[in-house]
């Protein structure tokens, strides 16, 4: 949209049968009663950037897509030990409800919980200059807003660890951290500097698309065509054309087509590797590229069931033995007996996703990528897994989310492990991407302006800033404005 609107000639080349990559639509049919689903995300957030995006090519989201705000945001079910049953937190964005929900609780964490707020206001706004900019090396950050943020991030600490610098309650912390998992990261690691994540929830609020997510990437291709854009789907490209170290065009089988930029957006680490010679990579051997770390991957089930689902929109479930179940994900590559499990339930406020009276219900369970475990051992076999941890989620719907008669009411089921999100090009099935790790964030990711090349951009989760929705359009406005300068095409991109 920002290149196709700054005057660029554009032709998306895409893989699958239709656009959207982790942002598809999903369809089951049910001998006739026809079932949507979000593929991968479903909470929305920040949605001024992309509106930012339509507003650069003269338009308006708001008249192609149509967003409602959640409230509650969604409803946490926080495991305990010992039996009992999970503590339940509805969260608001009204801050003095939420405040008084978690002073219940434990009476000094309502006032924390205020005072992380406000902190995390002023982190984000330091933050924000860093976000929006390409980050080459340490001399970017050398900047006055670089200088600023540095002492906000304490980048020794986890978020975990600042997290319980502020709240007393073990649950209350676990509410404020598990947004770690939108990175694929246990929170035991994640750098501190990402407690933005919660207070990006509370600030901007969660908001569902009418027909999912996936809505909007089907409106973004639609703004495409309208600007000229052409679209191909089922069109794998198989490699680059490079003429010396200038990309020069994309090949697929035995047709080559040049163009004068290539921007990629297949997963990143996965298109260095396979489409790009290793000999011309410089940096980016195939070495450094399996010694990366990367996130965690995820266990799915798209549900067409019968009847209603008293269920919130979104309902997170985490594991009782939450430590442990970070610890298989991250470090030992198992499976959990008792995982954590997200269940989006849309059908109640978006007649479009099932037959009237029916639901569409996704469940998410967070596992291992498909690379070796950092704790040793061969990686999980799913073709043997996904039966038992399909097991392990219907166990949690019936026992934890209290549908007990979930398995009577399941009209359709398709189901997607790491292995397949490893065959559609996602490296080690890593679905968030490189972990966001100090040593792999800013400019120790791959460039938008892919180093050592001409012609060659990135954009999308690999880059800066990041995986999720909102950073991977913060990415397009980016590589969008930094190609047009380069090729000295006018943009109002940013
Ligand atoms: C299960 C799940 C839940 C998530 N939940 C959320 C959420 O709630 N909120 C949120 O903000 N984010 C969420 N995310 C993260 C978000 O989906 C990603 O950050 C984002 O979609 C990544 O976008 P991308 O453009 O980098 O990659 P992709 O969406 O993967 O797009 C890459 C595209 O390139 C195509 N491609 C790849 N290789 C080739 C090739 N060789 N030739 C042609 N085309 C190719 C692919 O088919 C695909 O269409 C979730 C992700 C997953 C998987």
């Amino acid at each position: 949209m920002l290149l196709a609107s700054a005057g660029c000639r554009v032709t998306i080349v895409e893989a699958r049968d239709r656009v959207g990559g982790r942002t598809r639509r999903i369809e089951a049919n049910a001998g006739g009663r026809r079932f949507a689903f979000d593929c991968g995300p479903t909470f929305f957030m920040m949605p001024y950037v992309l509106e930012e995006i339509f507003a650069s090519t003269g338009r308006r989201l708001a008249d192609y897509a149509e967003l409602t705000r959640l409230d509650p945001m969604y409803r946490l079910l926080l495991g305990r030990d010992g039996g009992r049953p999970p503590l339940t937190i509805d969260t608001t964005q009204d801050l003095s409800r939420m405040a008084a929900q978690l002073a219940a609780i434990e009476p000094s964490d309502g006032p924390a919980f205020l005072r992380f707020i406000a902190d995390n206001r002023r982190k984000l706004g330091l933050m924000t200059p860093i976000l929006r900019s390409p980050i080459r090396s340490v001399t970017d950050l050398l900047t006055w807003d670089g200088m600023r943020v540095a002492p906000t991030l304490q980048p020794w600490r986890s978020l975990y660890d600042l997290l319980a610098s502020y709240f007393r309650n073990e649950q209350i912390r676990l509410a404020l951290a598990f947004q770690s998992k939108y990175l694929g990261m246990s929170p035991f690691e994640c750098p501190s500097l990402f407690s933005i994540l919660p207070f990006i929830e509370y600030e901007y609020g969660i908001w569902h698309p009418r027909g999912g997510c996936n809505a909007l990437t089907q409106a973004m291709a639609r703004a495409c065509v309208e600007l000229g854009v052409s679209i191909r789907c089922n069109a794998a490209v198989d490699r680059l054309l490079f003429d010396g170290r200038r990309c020069v065009g994309i090949g697929k089988a035995d047709e080559e087509e040049r163009f004068d930029h290539v921007v990629l957006n297949a997963d990143a680490t996965w298109a260095l590797k396979h489409l790009i010679p290793e000999r011309l990579r410089g940096g980016w051997t195939d070495r450094r590229i399996d010694s990366q770390r990367y996130s965690c991957s995820t266990f799915m089930m798209y549900l067409g069931v019968r009847g209603h689902v008293a269920l919130p929109h979104h309902t997170i479930y985490t594991s009782a033995s939450y430590r442990e179940n970070i610890d298989d994900i991250a470090i030992h590559g198992r499976m959990s007996e008792d995982p954590s499990v997200y269940v989006c339930n849309p059908s109640p406020i978006d007649p479009t996703l099932a037959p009237e009276g029916d639901s569409s219900l996704y469940v998410l369970v967070p596992t291992p990528n498909t690379s070796t475990p950092r704790g040793g051992g061969p990686p999980i076999d799913w073709t043997t897994a996904a039966p038992t941890l399909r097991e392990r989620a219907y166990r949690q719907l019936e026992g934890i989310f209290g549908i007990d008669d979930i398995r009577k009411r399941v009209l359709s089921e398709t189901l997607l492990t790491p292995a397949d999100w490893r065959s559609e090009r996602i490296n080690h099935g890593a679905t968030f991407n490189l972990a966001h790790t100090l040593p792999q964030m800013l400019h120790r990711r791959p460039h938008h302006r892919l180093q050592g090349f001409d012609g060659l951009w990135l954009v999308g989760g690999g880059t800066h800033p990041g995986s999720g929705l909102p950073v991977i359009f913060l990415s397009a406005q980016i590589t969008a404005s930094l190609l047009c300068k380069e090729a000295g095409v006018g943009t109002d991109s940013r």
